[in-house]
């Protein structure tokens, strides 16, 4: 083992949106024994260090209101503690703007405790940009200035910024009309356009827009809070053509992804991308084969059949866990073709160093059973958890071909906490990517909510399961799934 030694990591999250992370930070969160995370933090970003002892010191939210000497002075402690700790601090946006991250550097300079610094995208640039309102544009403004509107942490000095065309005002939506009225009477004119996001990047994000004079009266209106960045400017004009993100009906959309395996969590990014406000769900756990000693003696003859199928990524990792276990590698295979249900399981194959020998070219086990090139006395075998569904074996019997299935792995119900029952109840849509996933979920928490399937495979199942509210994708890909979602249920 090497030498502990203090070392505290100073993160920018991101403004919010948790595909804002830098691959740095990623890295960071990775080696922490210690992460400190903000209220502005997206706590999703914890999913990066699940080995990592996590504290909260928002000033705001959950907890008691912590001083920032406090923080600075956790921050040291914990980097110093049982020998000397890695410690991420995550702080929202970036580290230097605002948000007082200079401090917690000096505060580690001055207790000798050894610090780098990871920028992040900063909230100042970015919750405008999520609006569709550039901060610079050729023709419209050259320069942009980020000021506090927060009284406390300085005078405004309004008048020096007369040259400056965008300005960008964090902290102040409560002083907002104080603020107006003061750059109007630094010079700037009333009619000035100017926008207020809240929670920009995020399922949350609300925009605003006016003039100077105007902005504060369409705030309160609104309703919008902190967090909400105010954009003095005629870069706000942009917006018109500009907006993207806040335009899609699945911004703000409570969508609950369930997973039977791993890879669902692609479609968790991409609605992410487009605003819905996700939540995981894992209905199923793995649990071992319950015949083990069919599954060894199997393996240890894998080469004596013709063709091994292959139909989840899931059952490609555990069958060489099991090889490996047993002291085997890919040479079990001997001369027994390989087939993968698509191109996933394929490529989970070639990671292991075994390009299959067939994949249907439309994906699914009902193609591979239809498909797959065997001759009429081939042994056939399919290593599968016991709850696959038949498609693959009834295709097969109707070409009057025969599969031994072996049960590789078990898939039992997982067992949900009170938050993701919770966010089932919410949910505007929940989506189902296989049969397998409709059943679960009908007995996990009913059939009351509309879902969004994969395909008529899927929807078939889900019917049958007992859904009525069922929108299907209109191909087989996530994008298409993502629209479902958009729709389902609105
Ligand atoms: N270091 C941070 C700013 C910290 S000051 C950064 O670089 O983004 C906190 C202020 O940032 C908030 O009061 C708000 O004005 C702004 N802010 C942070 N996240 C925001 C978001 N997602 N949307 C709008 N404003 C945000």
């Amino acid at each position: 083992m090497t030498a502990a030694r203090a070392f505290v990591s100073l993160i920018g999250a991101g403004p919010g949106d948790p595909g804002l992370l830098t691959v740095r930070a990623v890295e960071a969160l990775r080696r922490a024994d210690v992460v400190l995370f903000d209220y502005l933090a997206n706590p999703e970003l914890l999913r990066h260090c699940p080995q990592a002892e996590t504290i909260y010191v928002g000033k705001k939210g959950f907890s008691e209101y912590i001083r920032q000497e406090d923080i600075n002075a956790l921050l040291v402690q914990k980097a110093q503690e049982n020998g000397g700790q890695r410690v991420a601090r995550l702080k929202g946006g970036d580290v230097y703007v605002f948000g007082r991250g200079g401090e917690e550097a000096e505060a580690c300079a001055r207790a000798g405790v050894p610090f780098e610094v990871v920028p992040g995208v900063t909230s100042a640039i970015a919750a405008p940009a999520y609006a569709g309102i550039p901060v610079t544009h050729r023709e419209v403004a050259r320069s942009f200035a980020v000021l506090t509107g927060n009284t406390q942490e300085g005078d405004a000095h309004y008048e020096r910024l007369s040259g400056v065309d965008t300005l960008i005002l964090l902290m102040g939506v409560r002083n907002l009309r104080a603020i107006a009225r003061d750059l109007i009477g630094a010079g700037r004119a009333p009619e000035t356009p100017a926008a207020t996001v809240q929670w920009g990047t995020t399922p949350r994000q609300r925009t605003v827009t006016g003039t100077l004079q105007t902005i504060a009266d369409e705030v309160e209106r609104a309703g919008l809070e902190a967090p909400a960045i105010t954009v003095v400017g005629e870069v706000v004009r942009l917006r018109d053509t500009l907006r993207w993100f806040d335009t899609g009906p699945l911004l703000g959309r409570r969508v609950v992804v369930t997973r039977t395996r791993e890879g669902n969590s692609d479609l968790a990014g991409v609605l992410r991308a487009r605003g819905a406000d996700v939540v995981e769900l894992p209905l199923i756990r793995y649990a071992p084969s319950g015949d083990l000693p069919t599954l060894y003696r199997t393996l240890s003859q894998l080469g004596t059949y013709s063709w091994v199928l292959l139909t989840s990524n899931h059952a490609v990792e555990e069958l060489f866990r099991q090889l490996d276990e047993m002291g085997l590698d890919a040479r079990a295979f001997g001369a027994a073709r390989v087939a993968a249900v698509g191109p996933a399981t394929a490529r989970a194959l070639e990671r292991h160093g075994i390009r299959p020998d067939f994949t249907p070219g439309t994906p699914g086990a009902a193609h591979l059973g239809g498909d797959l090139p065997a001759s009429a006395d081939a042994r056939i075998l399919h290593l599968a958890s016991h709850i696959a569904e038949d498609a693959l074996e009834e295709a097969l019997g109707a070409r009057g071909l025969n599969a031994e299935r072996v049960e590789l792995y078990r898939t039992e119900p997982a067992e949900p906490t009170d938050a993701e029952l919770q966010a089932l109840r919410d949910a505007d849509v929940v989506t189902l990517a296989s049969g397998s996933a409709a059943r679960a979920l009908a007995d996990l928490a009913g059939t009351d909510f509309p879902v969004a399937v994969m395909g008529p495979q899927t929807e078939r199942a889900a019917r049958a399961a007992g859904f009525t509210h069922v929108t299907v994708a209109a191909d087989a890909t996530l994008d298409a799934l993502a629209d479902a979602a958009g729709t389902a249920g609105a």
